[in-house]
């Protein structure tokens, strides 16, 4: 039996993550799962899978404690941060997914790596916060990091097996062809994007996830992202990673080599494919996801981002360059705006204006020390809600 911790379990992806382990029960177990709001959908989940730990916010720790012990479940409740550590760090746990949204994500995530664990990352936040420092304890701690964003997952999937012990040109690799939708709004111009509301903005037509990162998909922002991602994941610098729109969402990024190769991993859109490939690696399990059947699926289309209506895709590989503390200050000033839009505060086409603001007035320093980067990510929220406040 492996032992399994779902960081974020009452999530999009915790939700999906438990699905596939509910059909491989006799291979994987739930040790541990965490929530923060959805608390009554934690208490299904404690009830349906019987964990040993489950983490939840320290003010809501005695009431989830006694509904669990009032449901017959022997899940002992664990509090606040040090609960998500603990979670994540626990002896017993061999796989820990990291499904936490955001920023609060990253404390926990490193926890993990630190502890040596086999560490499936949805978290692209966490990496893109801390990126060398991250892939700095990785090694240290011999930690196996398997990426299980979509586009990440088929690059790896595409990669020889020994990618990280070779460079890219010792492999024949030319560069990676990270794979976009395009988001709700693809196609359209910026004036027309001015007055979209939240609604529209989560409304993806491929994916169904959870409001930040569907709100990331409709500005870019979730592919500039993902471009950091790739780069910390697979070491590689950003003019080595073409973005490809591709608006079925069918085929989830490609490697090409020096051969004129191109690999590519095709399948749904269903996350659940890319958690069952990292849980089961190098085997394979069954997900529950429908075989692509390619006679039904539409065409496949490629088309450029439009990087002038999208500007954070430009944002975000600017960070990366610019790189140390930018892309964490990227990343908050990213959550506030993101969050202020939802609730209706700004207009969509803010989002950027502000990440930009941000940006220009945090000056960037060396991102070596975790302590460092946890107290800019304080600050740059704080100047992201300044910024949103004397707007109004
Ligand atoms: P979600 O909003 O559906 O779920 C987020 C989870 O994080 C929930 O379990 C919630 O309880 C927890 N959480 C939120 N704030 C927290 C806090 N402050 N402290 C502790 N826990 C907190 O999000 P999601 O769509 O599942 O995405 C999760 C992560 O996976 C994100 O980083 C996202 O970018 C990434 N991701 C998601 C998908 C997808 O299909 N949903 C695909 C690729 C990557
Ligand atoms: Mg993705």
């Amino acid at each position: 039996m492996i032992h399994i911790a779902i960081l974020g379990a009452t999530g999009s992806v915790g939700q999906s993550t438990l699905d596939v382990v509910a059909r491989n029960a006799d291979q994987y177990e739930v040790f541990a799962v965490s929530g923060y709001q959805r608390l009554a959908e934690l208490l299904q989940i404690c009830k349906k899978f019987q964990p040993q730990l489950a983490a939840v916010p320290e003010a809501a720790a005695a009431e989830f404690q006694q509904a669990l012990s009032a449901a017959g479940c022997k899940t002992q409740v664990v509090a606040g941060e040090e609960g998500l550590q603990l979670l994540a760090s626990t002896p017993e746990v061999e796989v820990v997914v990291a499904a936490i949204v955001g920023a609060a994500g990253l404390v926990p995530t490193l926890a993990a790596v630190k502890a040596g664990k086999r560490i499936l990352l949805a978290n692209k936040e966490a990496l893109v916060m801390s990126g060398a420092l991250f892939m700095d304890a990785v090694e240290q701690h011999q930690a196996t990091l398997l990426p299980i964003d979509s586009e990440h997952n088929a690059i790896f999937q595409c990669l020889p097996t020994d990618f990280s012990k070779r460079s890219f040109a010792e492999q024949g690799i030319e560069k990676l062809l990270l794979t976009a939708s395009g988001g709700p709004f693809r196609g359209w111009q910026a004036e027309a994007l001015k007055n979209v509301t939240p609604e529209q903005a989560v409304a993806h037509p491929n994916w169904s996830m959870g409001r930040k990162i569907s709100v990331d998909s409709a500005t870019l922002m979730n592919k500039g992202l993902e471009l950091i991602e790739a780069c910390w994941l697979f070491n590689v610098q950003p003019q080595q990673i073409e973005v490809v729109v591709h608006p079925q969402s069918i085929i989830h990024s490609m490697v090409s080599y020096r051969d004129g190769s191109v690999l590519a991993q095709l399948g749904n859109p269903d996350m659940r494919t890319p958690i069952a490939h990292a849980l089961a690696w190098p085997k394979r399990i069954a997900a529950g996801v429908d075989p692509l059947d390619l006679m039904t699926a539409s065409a496949l289309t490629f088309e450029k981002p439009d990087e002038i209506a999208f500007p954070c895709l430009q944002l975000a590989r600017q960070a990366f360059q610019a790189g140390g503390t930018a892309p964490a200050i990227l990343n908050a000033a990213n959550e506030v705006a993101v969050a202020a839009f939802l609730e209706q505060k700004i207009g969509f086409t803010h989002i950027p204006d502000i990440i930009q603001r941000v940006l220009d007035l945090s000056p960037i320093q060396a991102a070596n020390d975790l302590e460092l980067l946890l107290s800019e990510d304080r600050r740059a929220n704080q100047l992201a809600q300044y910024i949103i406040q004397k707007r109004h």
